[in-house]
């Protein structure tokens, strides 16, 4: 059995976050363990009160797995401000660093800060550059390279400027294009395209925290990051076509289909 992290915020309404990607990870057969960097009270209406964990509690949360299991993979989500940013960089470089998949969760579907906007500097600097993969959407890679990215031939310039900070593989998701989404993944040299047709469906919590988590389980379990991204998608693209109405709002993807 593999052994997957995630560190990342809780979703007091299970469909994103630590609870999405622990879903994601039993569902794509690994072990799951946690390290919580924020509580949100949340529903599928929305995000209504953010409470960061405190740096030491967080850097003692990666201590106590590290020093005593093995790591297979890590997915990095949610991580609130730059001092979250700056313990769990400092953390981890004490480790040898497994596949890394980091989502640079920004803002949620809802319309809910995530991410300070004073940490993007710190996220920028400090997290990405250790990532075998990061997994942005077109607002999150917009906010990175500082341009519109609205055609494909931007979605691959973006992805070229985005692997300039360190990356080893960069996965730019077309989701919030219009008609069809095709996502980008490329290694610094070749392009890959994923594309799929749009699933019409409103219940879409949680795909971002999914996706990165699915691809984090595959990395685990030895996958090269190209199949481990495509098996990922085909899991991702099923969990969508099967989102229930959850509550009264925006429902979750099906991690179980
Ligand atoms: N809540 C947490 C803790 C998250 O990490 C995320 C996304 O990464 C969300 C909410 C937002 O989920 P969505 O934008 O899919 O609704």
């Amino acid at each position: 059995m593999k052994h997957c992290l995630t560190i990342a915020g809780s979703d007091s309404s299970g469909g994103a976050g630590i609870q999405a990607d622990l879903k994601a990870f039993s569902a794509n057969g690994v072990f799951g363990m946690s390290v919580i960097t924020a509580i949100t009270a949340q529903n599928t209406q929305g995000v209504f009160d953010v409470q960061d964990v405190t740096p030491s509690m967080i850097a003692h949360q990666i201590e106590a797995i590290f020093d005593d299991i093995r790591v297979d993979a890590i997915k990095i989500g949610m991580v609130s401000r730059p001092e979250t940013i700056e313990i769990i960089a400092k953390t981890l470089k004490k480790y040898p660093l497994p596949p890394l998949v980091i989502d640079p969760v920004m803002i949620s579907k809802s319309g809910y800060n995530l991410l300070q906007p004073e940490a993007q500097k710190a996220l920028i600097e400090l997290l990405l550059p250790m990532a075998t993969l990061i997994t942005p959407n077109l607002p999150e890679a917009e906010v990175i390279v500082g341009y519109k990215i609205n055609t494909l031939a931007l979605m691959q310039q973006a992805a070229c400027d985005l692997h300039t900070l360190g990356c080893t593989y960069v996965l730019v998701k077309g989701g919030h294009l219009e008609d069809d989404a095709t996502d980008v993944l490329f290694d610094g040299e070749t392009f890959s395209f994923l594309h799929v047709k749009r699933l019409e469906t409103k219940n879409t919590h949680g795909t971002g925290c999914t996706l990165s988590s699915a691809i984090a389980a595959n990395l685990a379990k030895g996958m090269c990051v190209k199949t481990a991204v495509e098996e990922a998608k085909a899991y991702i693209t099923e969990a969508i076509a099967h989102g229930f109405a959850l509550g009264k709002g925006v429902g979750p993807v099906h991690h179980f289909y």
